[in-house]
Parts: C-alpha cells; sequence; structure tokens
C-alpha cells in the first residue's frame, strides 16, 4: 500500500468531523514524513534511487515511488523487510570463512610537489599510414619503489570539461607528482607489441607508446591532438633530448587526487570502450573544432 492510498483510506466519510479528522490524520503524517526525511538519510540507502523521470526506486524490490515519503513508507513494509532479510541471509552465506581483512582507514595521502615534465612525439609511419604518440614523462622526484602508472579515461568519465565521444584522455600517475592527463583522440588503439609502457628506473622516465590503427583514409593530422584545460602553471621544462616533437605538445590538464585507480606499466588490457554515457548529459562542448 502506497502512502497516498494510506491518506486516502484514512479518511472516514461519513461520520462526525470526517473533514476535521482527516486533516489531522494528514497533518500527523505529514510531520511523521517530514521528521523521517529528516531523521533518515536517503543518500546513504544503497537501495534508494531517484530515475531520470524523477520518480523514487528501490533498487532492492524493484519498486517505483513518486516521493521520498513514499519511499521511506515502503522500506518499512513487510515486502522490503524481508528483502532485506533474504539478501542479509544471502550474504553472511556468501562470506568467507576468513575474516575480512581491515580495510585501511585512512589512505596515505602524499604532498604533491607539481607536475612532471614530460614530451609528446607524434609519428607516422608512411607505408602503413598509422599515426601513433609517444609519451615521455620524467619523475625524478619519484617515490622511492614507486611506478609510474597509466590510465585511459573516456570523456565520459571525466569531469574536466564537457564530454565529446571524438577524444579520450591518457593519465599519467606517480607520486609525489601530481596526476596528468592528455586529450587523445577516441581512435582504436592498436594492440600489438607497438602498444608499450616502459619504466626506465636510472633515468626516471616513464615511455608510453600509443599507436593507432591506420585509418582507411588519412585523417586531418590537425585532430591527432587537443590540449586539454589546463590551470596553474606550466609544467617544468624536460630537458631537450632527440627530437621535438612536431607541432608541440598540449599542456596536461591537472587531474586532482582521489582518481580511480590506475593501472601498473605493462598490464593494460585489450580492448577500451567509454561506459554508457550518464543520463543528464553537459552542455555540447561550444569549443570549434581545430583547425590549422
Ligand atoms: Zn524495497
Amino acid at each position: 500500500m502506497s502512502f497516498m492510498d494510506a491518506r486516502e483510506h484514512g479518511s472516514k466519510p461519513g461520520s462526525g468531523g470526517a473533514a476535521s479528522a482527516q486533516n489531522e490524520a494528514i497533518d500527523r503524517r505529514e510531520r511523521l514524513r517530514r521528521l523521517a526525511l529528516e531523521t533518515i538519510d536517503l543518500t546513504k540507502d544503497p537501495y534508494f534511487m531517484r530515475n531520470h523521470l524523477g520518480q523514487y526506486e528501490c533498487r532492492l524490490c524493484l519498486t517505483l515511488h513518486n516521493n521520498e515519503g513514499n519511499y521511506l513508507a515502503h522500506t518499512q513494509g513487510k515486502r522490503h523487510q524481508q528483502n532485506l532479510a533474504k539478501r542479509a541471509a544471502r550474504e553472511a552465506a556468501e562470506k568467507p570463512v576468513q575474516p575480512q581483512p581491515q580495510r585501511r582507514a585512512n589512505i596515505k595521502k602524499t604532498v604533491k610537489i607539481g607536475r612532471p615534465g614530460y614530451r609528446v612525439t607524434k609519428q607516422f609511419n608512411k607505408e602503413t599510414r598509422a599515426r601513433s604518440l609517444l609519451f615521455q614523462v620524467e619523475y625524478p622526484e619519484i617515490d622511492e619503489d614507486a611506478k609510474p602508472r597509466h590510465r585511459f579515461m573516456s570523456s565520459y568519465e571525466q569531469r574536466k570539461e564537457s564530454w565529446d565521444k571524438k577524444y579520450q584522455f591518457l593519465l599519467f600517475a606517480a607520486e609525489p607528482y601530481e596526476v596528468i592527463a592528455f586529450k587523445v583522440p577516441n581512435m582504436e588503439v592498436e594492440h600489438t607489441d607497438r602498444f608499450f609502457s616502459h619504466w626506465d628506473v636510472d633515468n626516471k622516465i616513464f615511455s608510453l607508446q600509443l599507436p593507432f590503427r591506420p585509418p582507411p583514409r588519412q585523417p586531418d593530422p590537425s585532430a591527432m591532438m587537443m590540449p586539454p584545460p589546463a590551470a596553474g602553471p606550466p609544467p617544468r621544462p624536460m630537458p631537450p633530448a632527440g627530437q621535438p616533437p612536431p607541432g608541440g605538445a598540449p599542456p596536461p590538464g591537472s587531474f586532482p587526487p582521489g582518481f580511480p585507480p590506475m593501472r601498473p606499466p605493462h598490464a593494460f588490457p585489450v580492448g577500451i570502450r567509454p561506459p554508457a554515457p550518464p543520463q543528464v548529459l553537459p552542455p555540447p562542448a561550444a569549443r570549434p573544432p581545430p583547425q590549422r
């Protein structure tokens, strides 16, 4: 029975003073509903979900509710309580026999020392018409025994700018440096031995070569890279070595700590697919297409 039903059934038509009694009942329920809303933090309820139609769902019972009060009433009902008990029993049965290791309460916080120096080299194979990007990131002050990591992030996943399915982000992290991200085309990556990463322990340079599958037609070279929005001071320069990147490399955007964990080098799986776009999408980018 929904909350609205309860209200309707609560009235006693025909009885004396029905209107005022009904009003009192409604007032009382409304007070209780508000009290419940104040007392119970729905944001901490793992089964409470607001869908894109503005309705509320119980993810445990798969029921729909028109308002929070209705949802709260449902959580006190028999069906929800039974489902809770069932789930608790199932989880207890599935729990490993060994006691769970205690979760590390405090995540190690490192004082960030700024962005690393970097170099990006665009590479083009005239025979195969395959393009690739070579990233070299310098981590001279990297923590002892630490290894730089990299991770791909889809445009939908990042929160720095409006999403654009034409691009993805390649993030590099190594403590105590800030995470940096490069905006790269969302082209298919070739998962051959041309896709590699290498951590040069002696020179403290992390290299990653990102080969793109050659397209049937020659792509617009200006679409190869776009600078991500960068804030703060520019990264420290890197001593010259080898060839300078033709066309210049974009400054890396700085990502805050607390991003999802990154992959260690040499451990990138096959098949990077951006997740489905969120239901609430930011407005499309106002930026005009890159021109050169
Ligand atoms: Zn429920």
